[in-house]
């Protein structure tokens, strides 16, 4: 609701508003760009494209990340405007949202597309509070609309409906998009990118945390949004005591454990690491989908998996109709024996 209530009788002018913007993220530690950052560059870029403007990213950093010139230049990105500063060495909620809102403020752009990631979900809230502007959180689409609205495409009503949404009242306009929805479109002639360094006074006392300990998931636990292998379990697998056979067979395969939301409920595994409308999107080289009926709710969110296999006993069970390979038996025994195969490599 905002403020637009009041606004929107009469015609806004928004011909200062130009272009559209994906917030880079960084994987701190490793000093790397996650993926999720060139997939929303690449959308931006073909959002762009369709207003005939620029795409810009915005990166905020103490370091440049490896290659990073290379990778935003290959998806045709125009501007990447840098806030560079050791206070940015890793997220922190209030020195981000001030820096995106000041670049914002002065840069003035039509659309910012967050990565609806942990951090995104922090920062973009953030923003449009502070910008006094609308958010559609968790988007699987994006397009442009004939009034060049950005038209912000996203599961409501558990997952029954896509709604449309637009914000014709205000610019710019908002909106966090999920990781591995979009696909990385590497152009066949790199952009020739513009680097804005931006000068920035950011206050350290404004930080309300106080960064103690960086500690990385590591092993069969580690995101599953980033994994190439994923071993998930359902409610198939049984037991939370069934469930160590996947992830022993995970350790083996350099893969990350995955589960569903009945697997989740049942205690046998973490809600971080659910894959689906309500968890995580995934998009690895291998899904392995063991015990898992395939519900919409569940596929909705593998729906970019290169390869799927699948153990179920239920030879109606959907999800052996979206699989490349379909193992029908007992899920843990399958596992076993192929964990007793498997050689780590
Ligand atoms: P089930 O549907 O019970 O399937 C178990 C499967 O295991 C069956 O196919 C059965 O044949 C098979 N099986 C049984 N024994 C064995 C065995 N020994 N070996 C091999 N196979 C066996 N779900 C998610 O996963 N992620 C979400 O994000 C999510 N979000 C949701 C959001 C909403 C709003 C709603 C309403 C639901 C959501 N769900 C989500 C739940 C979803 O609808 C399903 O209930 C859930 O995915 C089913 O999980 P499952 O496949 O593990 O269990």
């Amino acid at each position: 609701a905002l403020k637009n209530d009041s606004v929107s009788a009469k015609k806004q002018d928004f011909s200062e508003y130009a272009g559209i913007w994906a917030v880079m993220e960084i994987n701190h530690e490793r000093g790397q760009l996650q993926k999720v950052s060139l997939e929303l560059l690449s959308e931006a870029k073909r959002l762009a494209d369709i207003l005939g403007e620029q795409v810009s990213a915005v990166l905020l950093c103490r370091d440049i990340p490896e290659d990073f010139e290379q990778n935003v230049a290959n998806v045709g990105c125009d501007i990447v405007y840098i806030v560079k500063n050791d206070l940015l060495e890793r997220y922190d909620t209030e020195l981000y949202t001030s820096a995106v809102c000041e670049l914002a403020k002065q840069y003035k752009p039509a659309g910012i597309l967050f990565p609806a990631t942990e951090n995104g979900r922090d920062l973009a809230p953030r923003v449009s509070c502070r910008l006094q502007v609308g958010l559609t959180a968790d988007c699987t689409a994006l397009d442009i609309d004939e009034q060049r609205n950005l038209v912000q495409i996203r599961p409501t009503y558990g997952g029954n409906i896509m709604a449309s949404i637009i914000s014709p009242d205000h610019r710019p306009q908002l909106a966090s998009v999920r990781p591995n929805v979009l696909l990385v479109n590497p152009l066949k002639t790199p952009a020739d990118t513009q680097f804005v360094c931006v000068d920035m006074e950011l206050d350290a006392e404004s930080s309300k945390a106080k960064f103690v300990k960086a500690v990385e998931k590591e092993g069969v636990f580690r995101d599953v949004g980033e994994a190439e292998i994923v071993i998930s379990g359902g409610y198939g697998i049984g037991s939370a005591e069934n469930f160590r056979i996947l992830q022993k067979l995970a350790v083996k395969m350099d893969a990350a454990v995955g589960a569903t939301r009945k697997a989740v409920d049942e205690g046998w595994a973490p809600f971080d690491i659910q894959v689906g409308q309500t968890g995580k999107t995934v998009a690895p080289e291998l899904y392995i989908a063991c015990g898992i009926s395939g519900a919409l709710q569940h596929t909705i969110g593998i729906k970019n998996a290169k390869h799927i296999i699948s153990i179920n006993t239920d030879p109606a069970a959907p999800i052996f109709t979206m699989s490349d390979v379909a193992i029908m038996g007992d899920a843990v025994q399958v596992l076993s024996r192929l964990c007793d195969k498997v050689e780590k490599y």
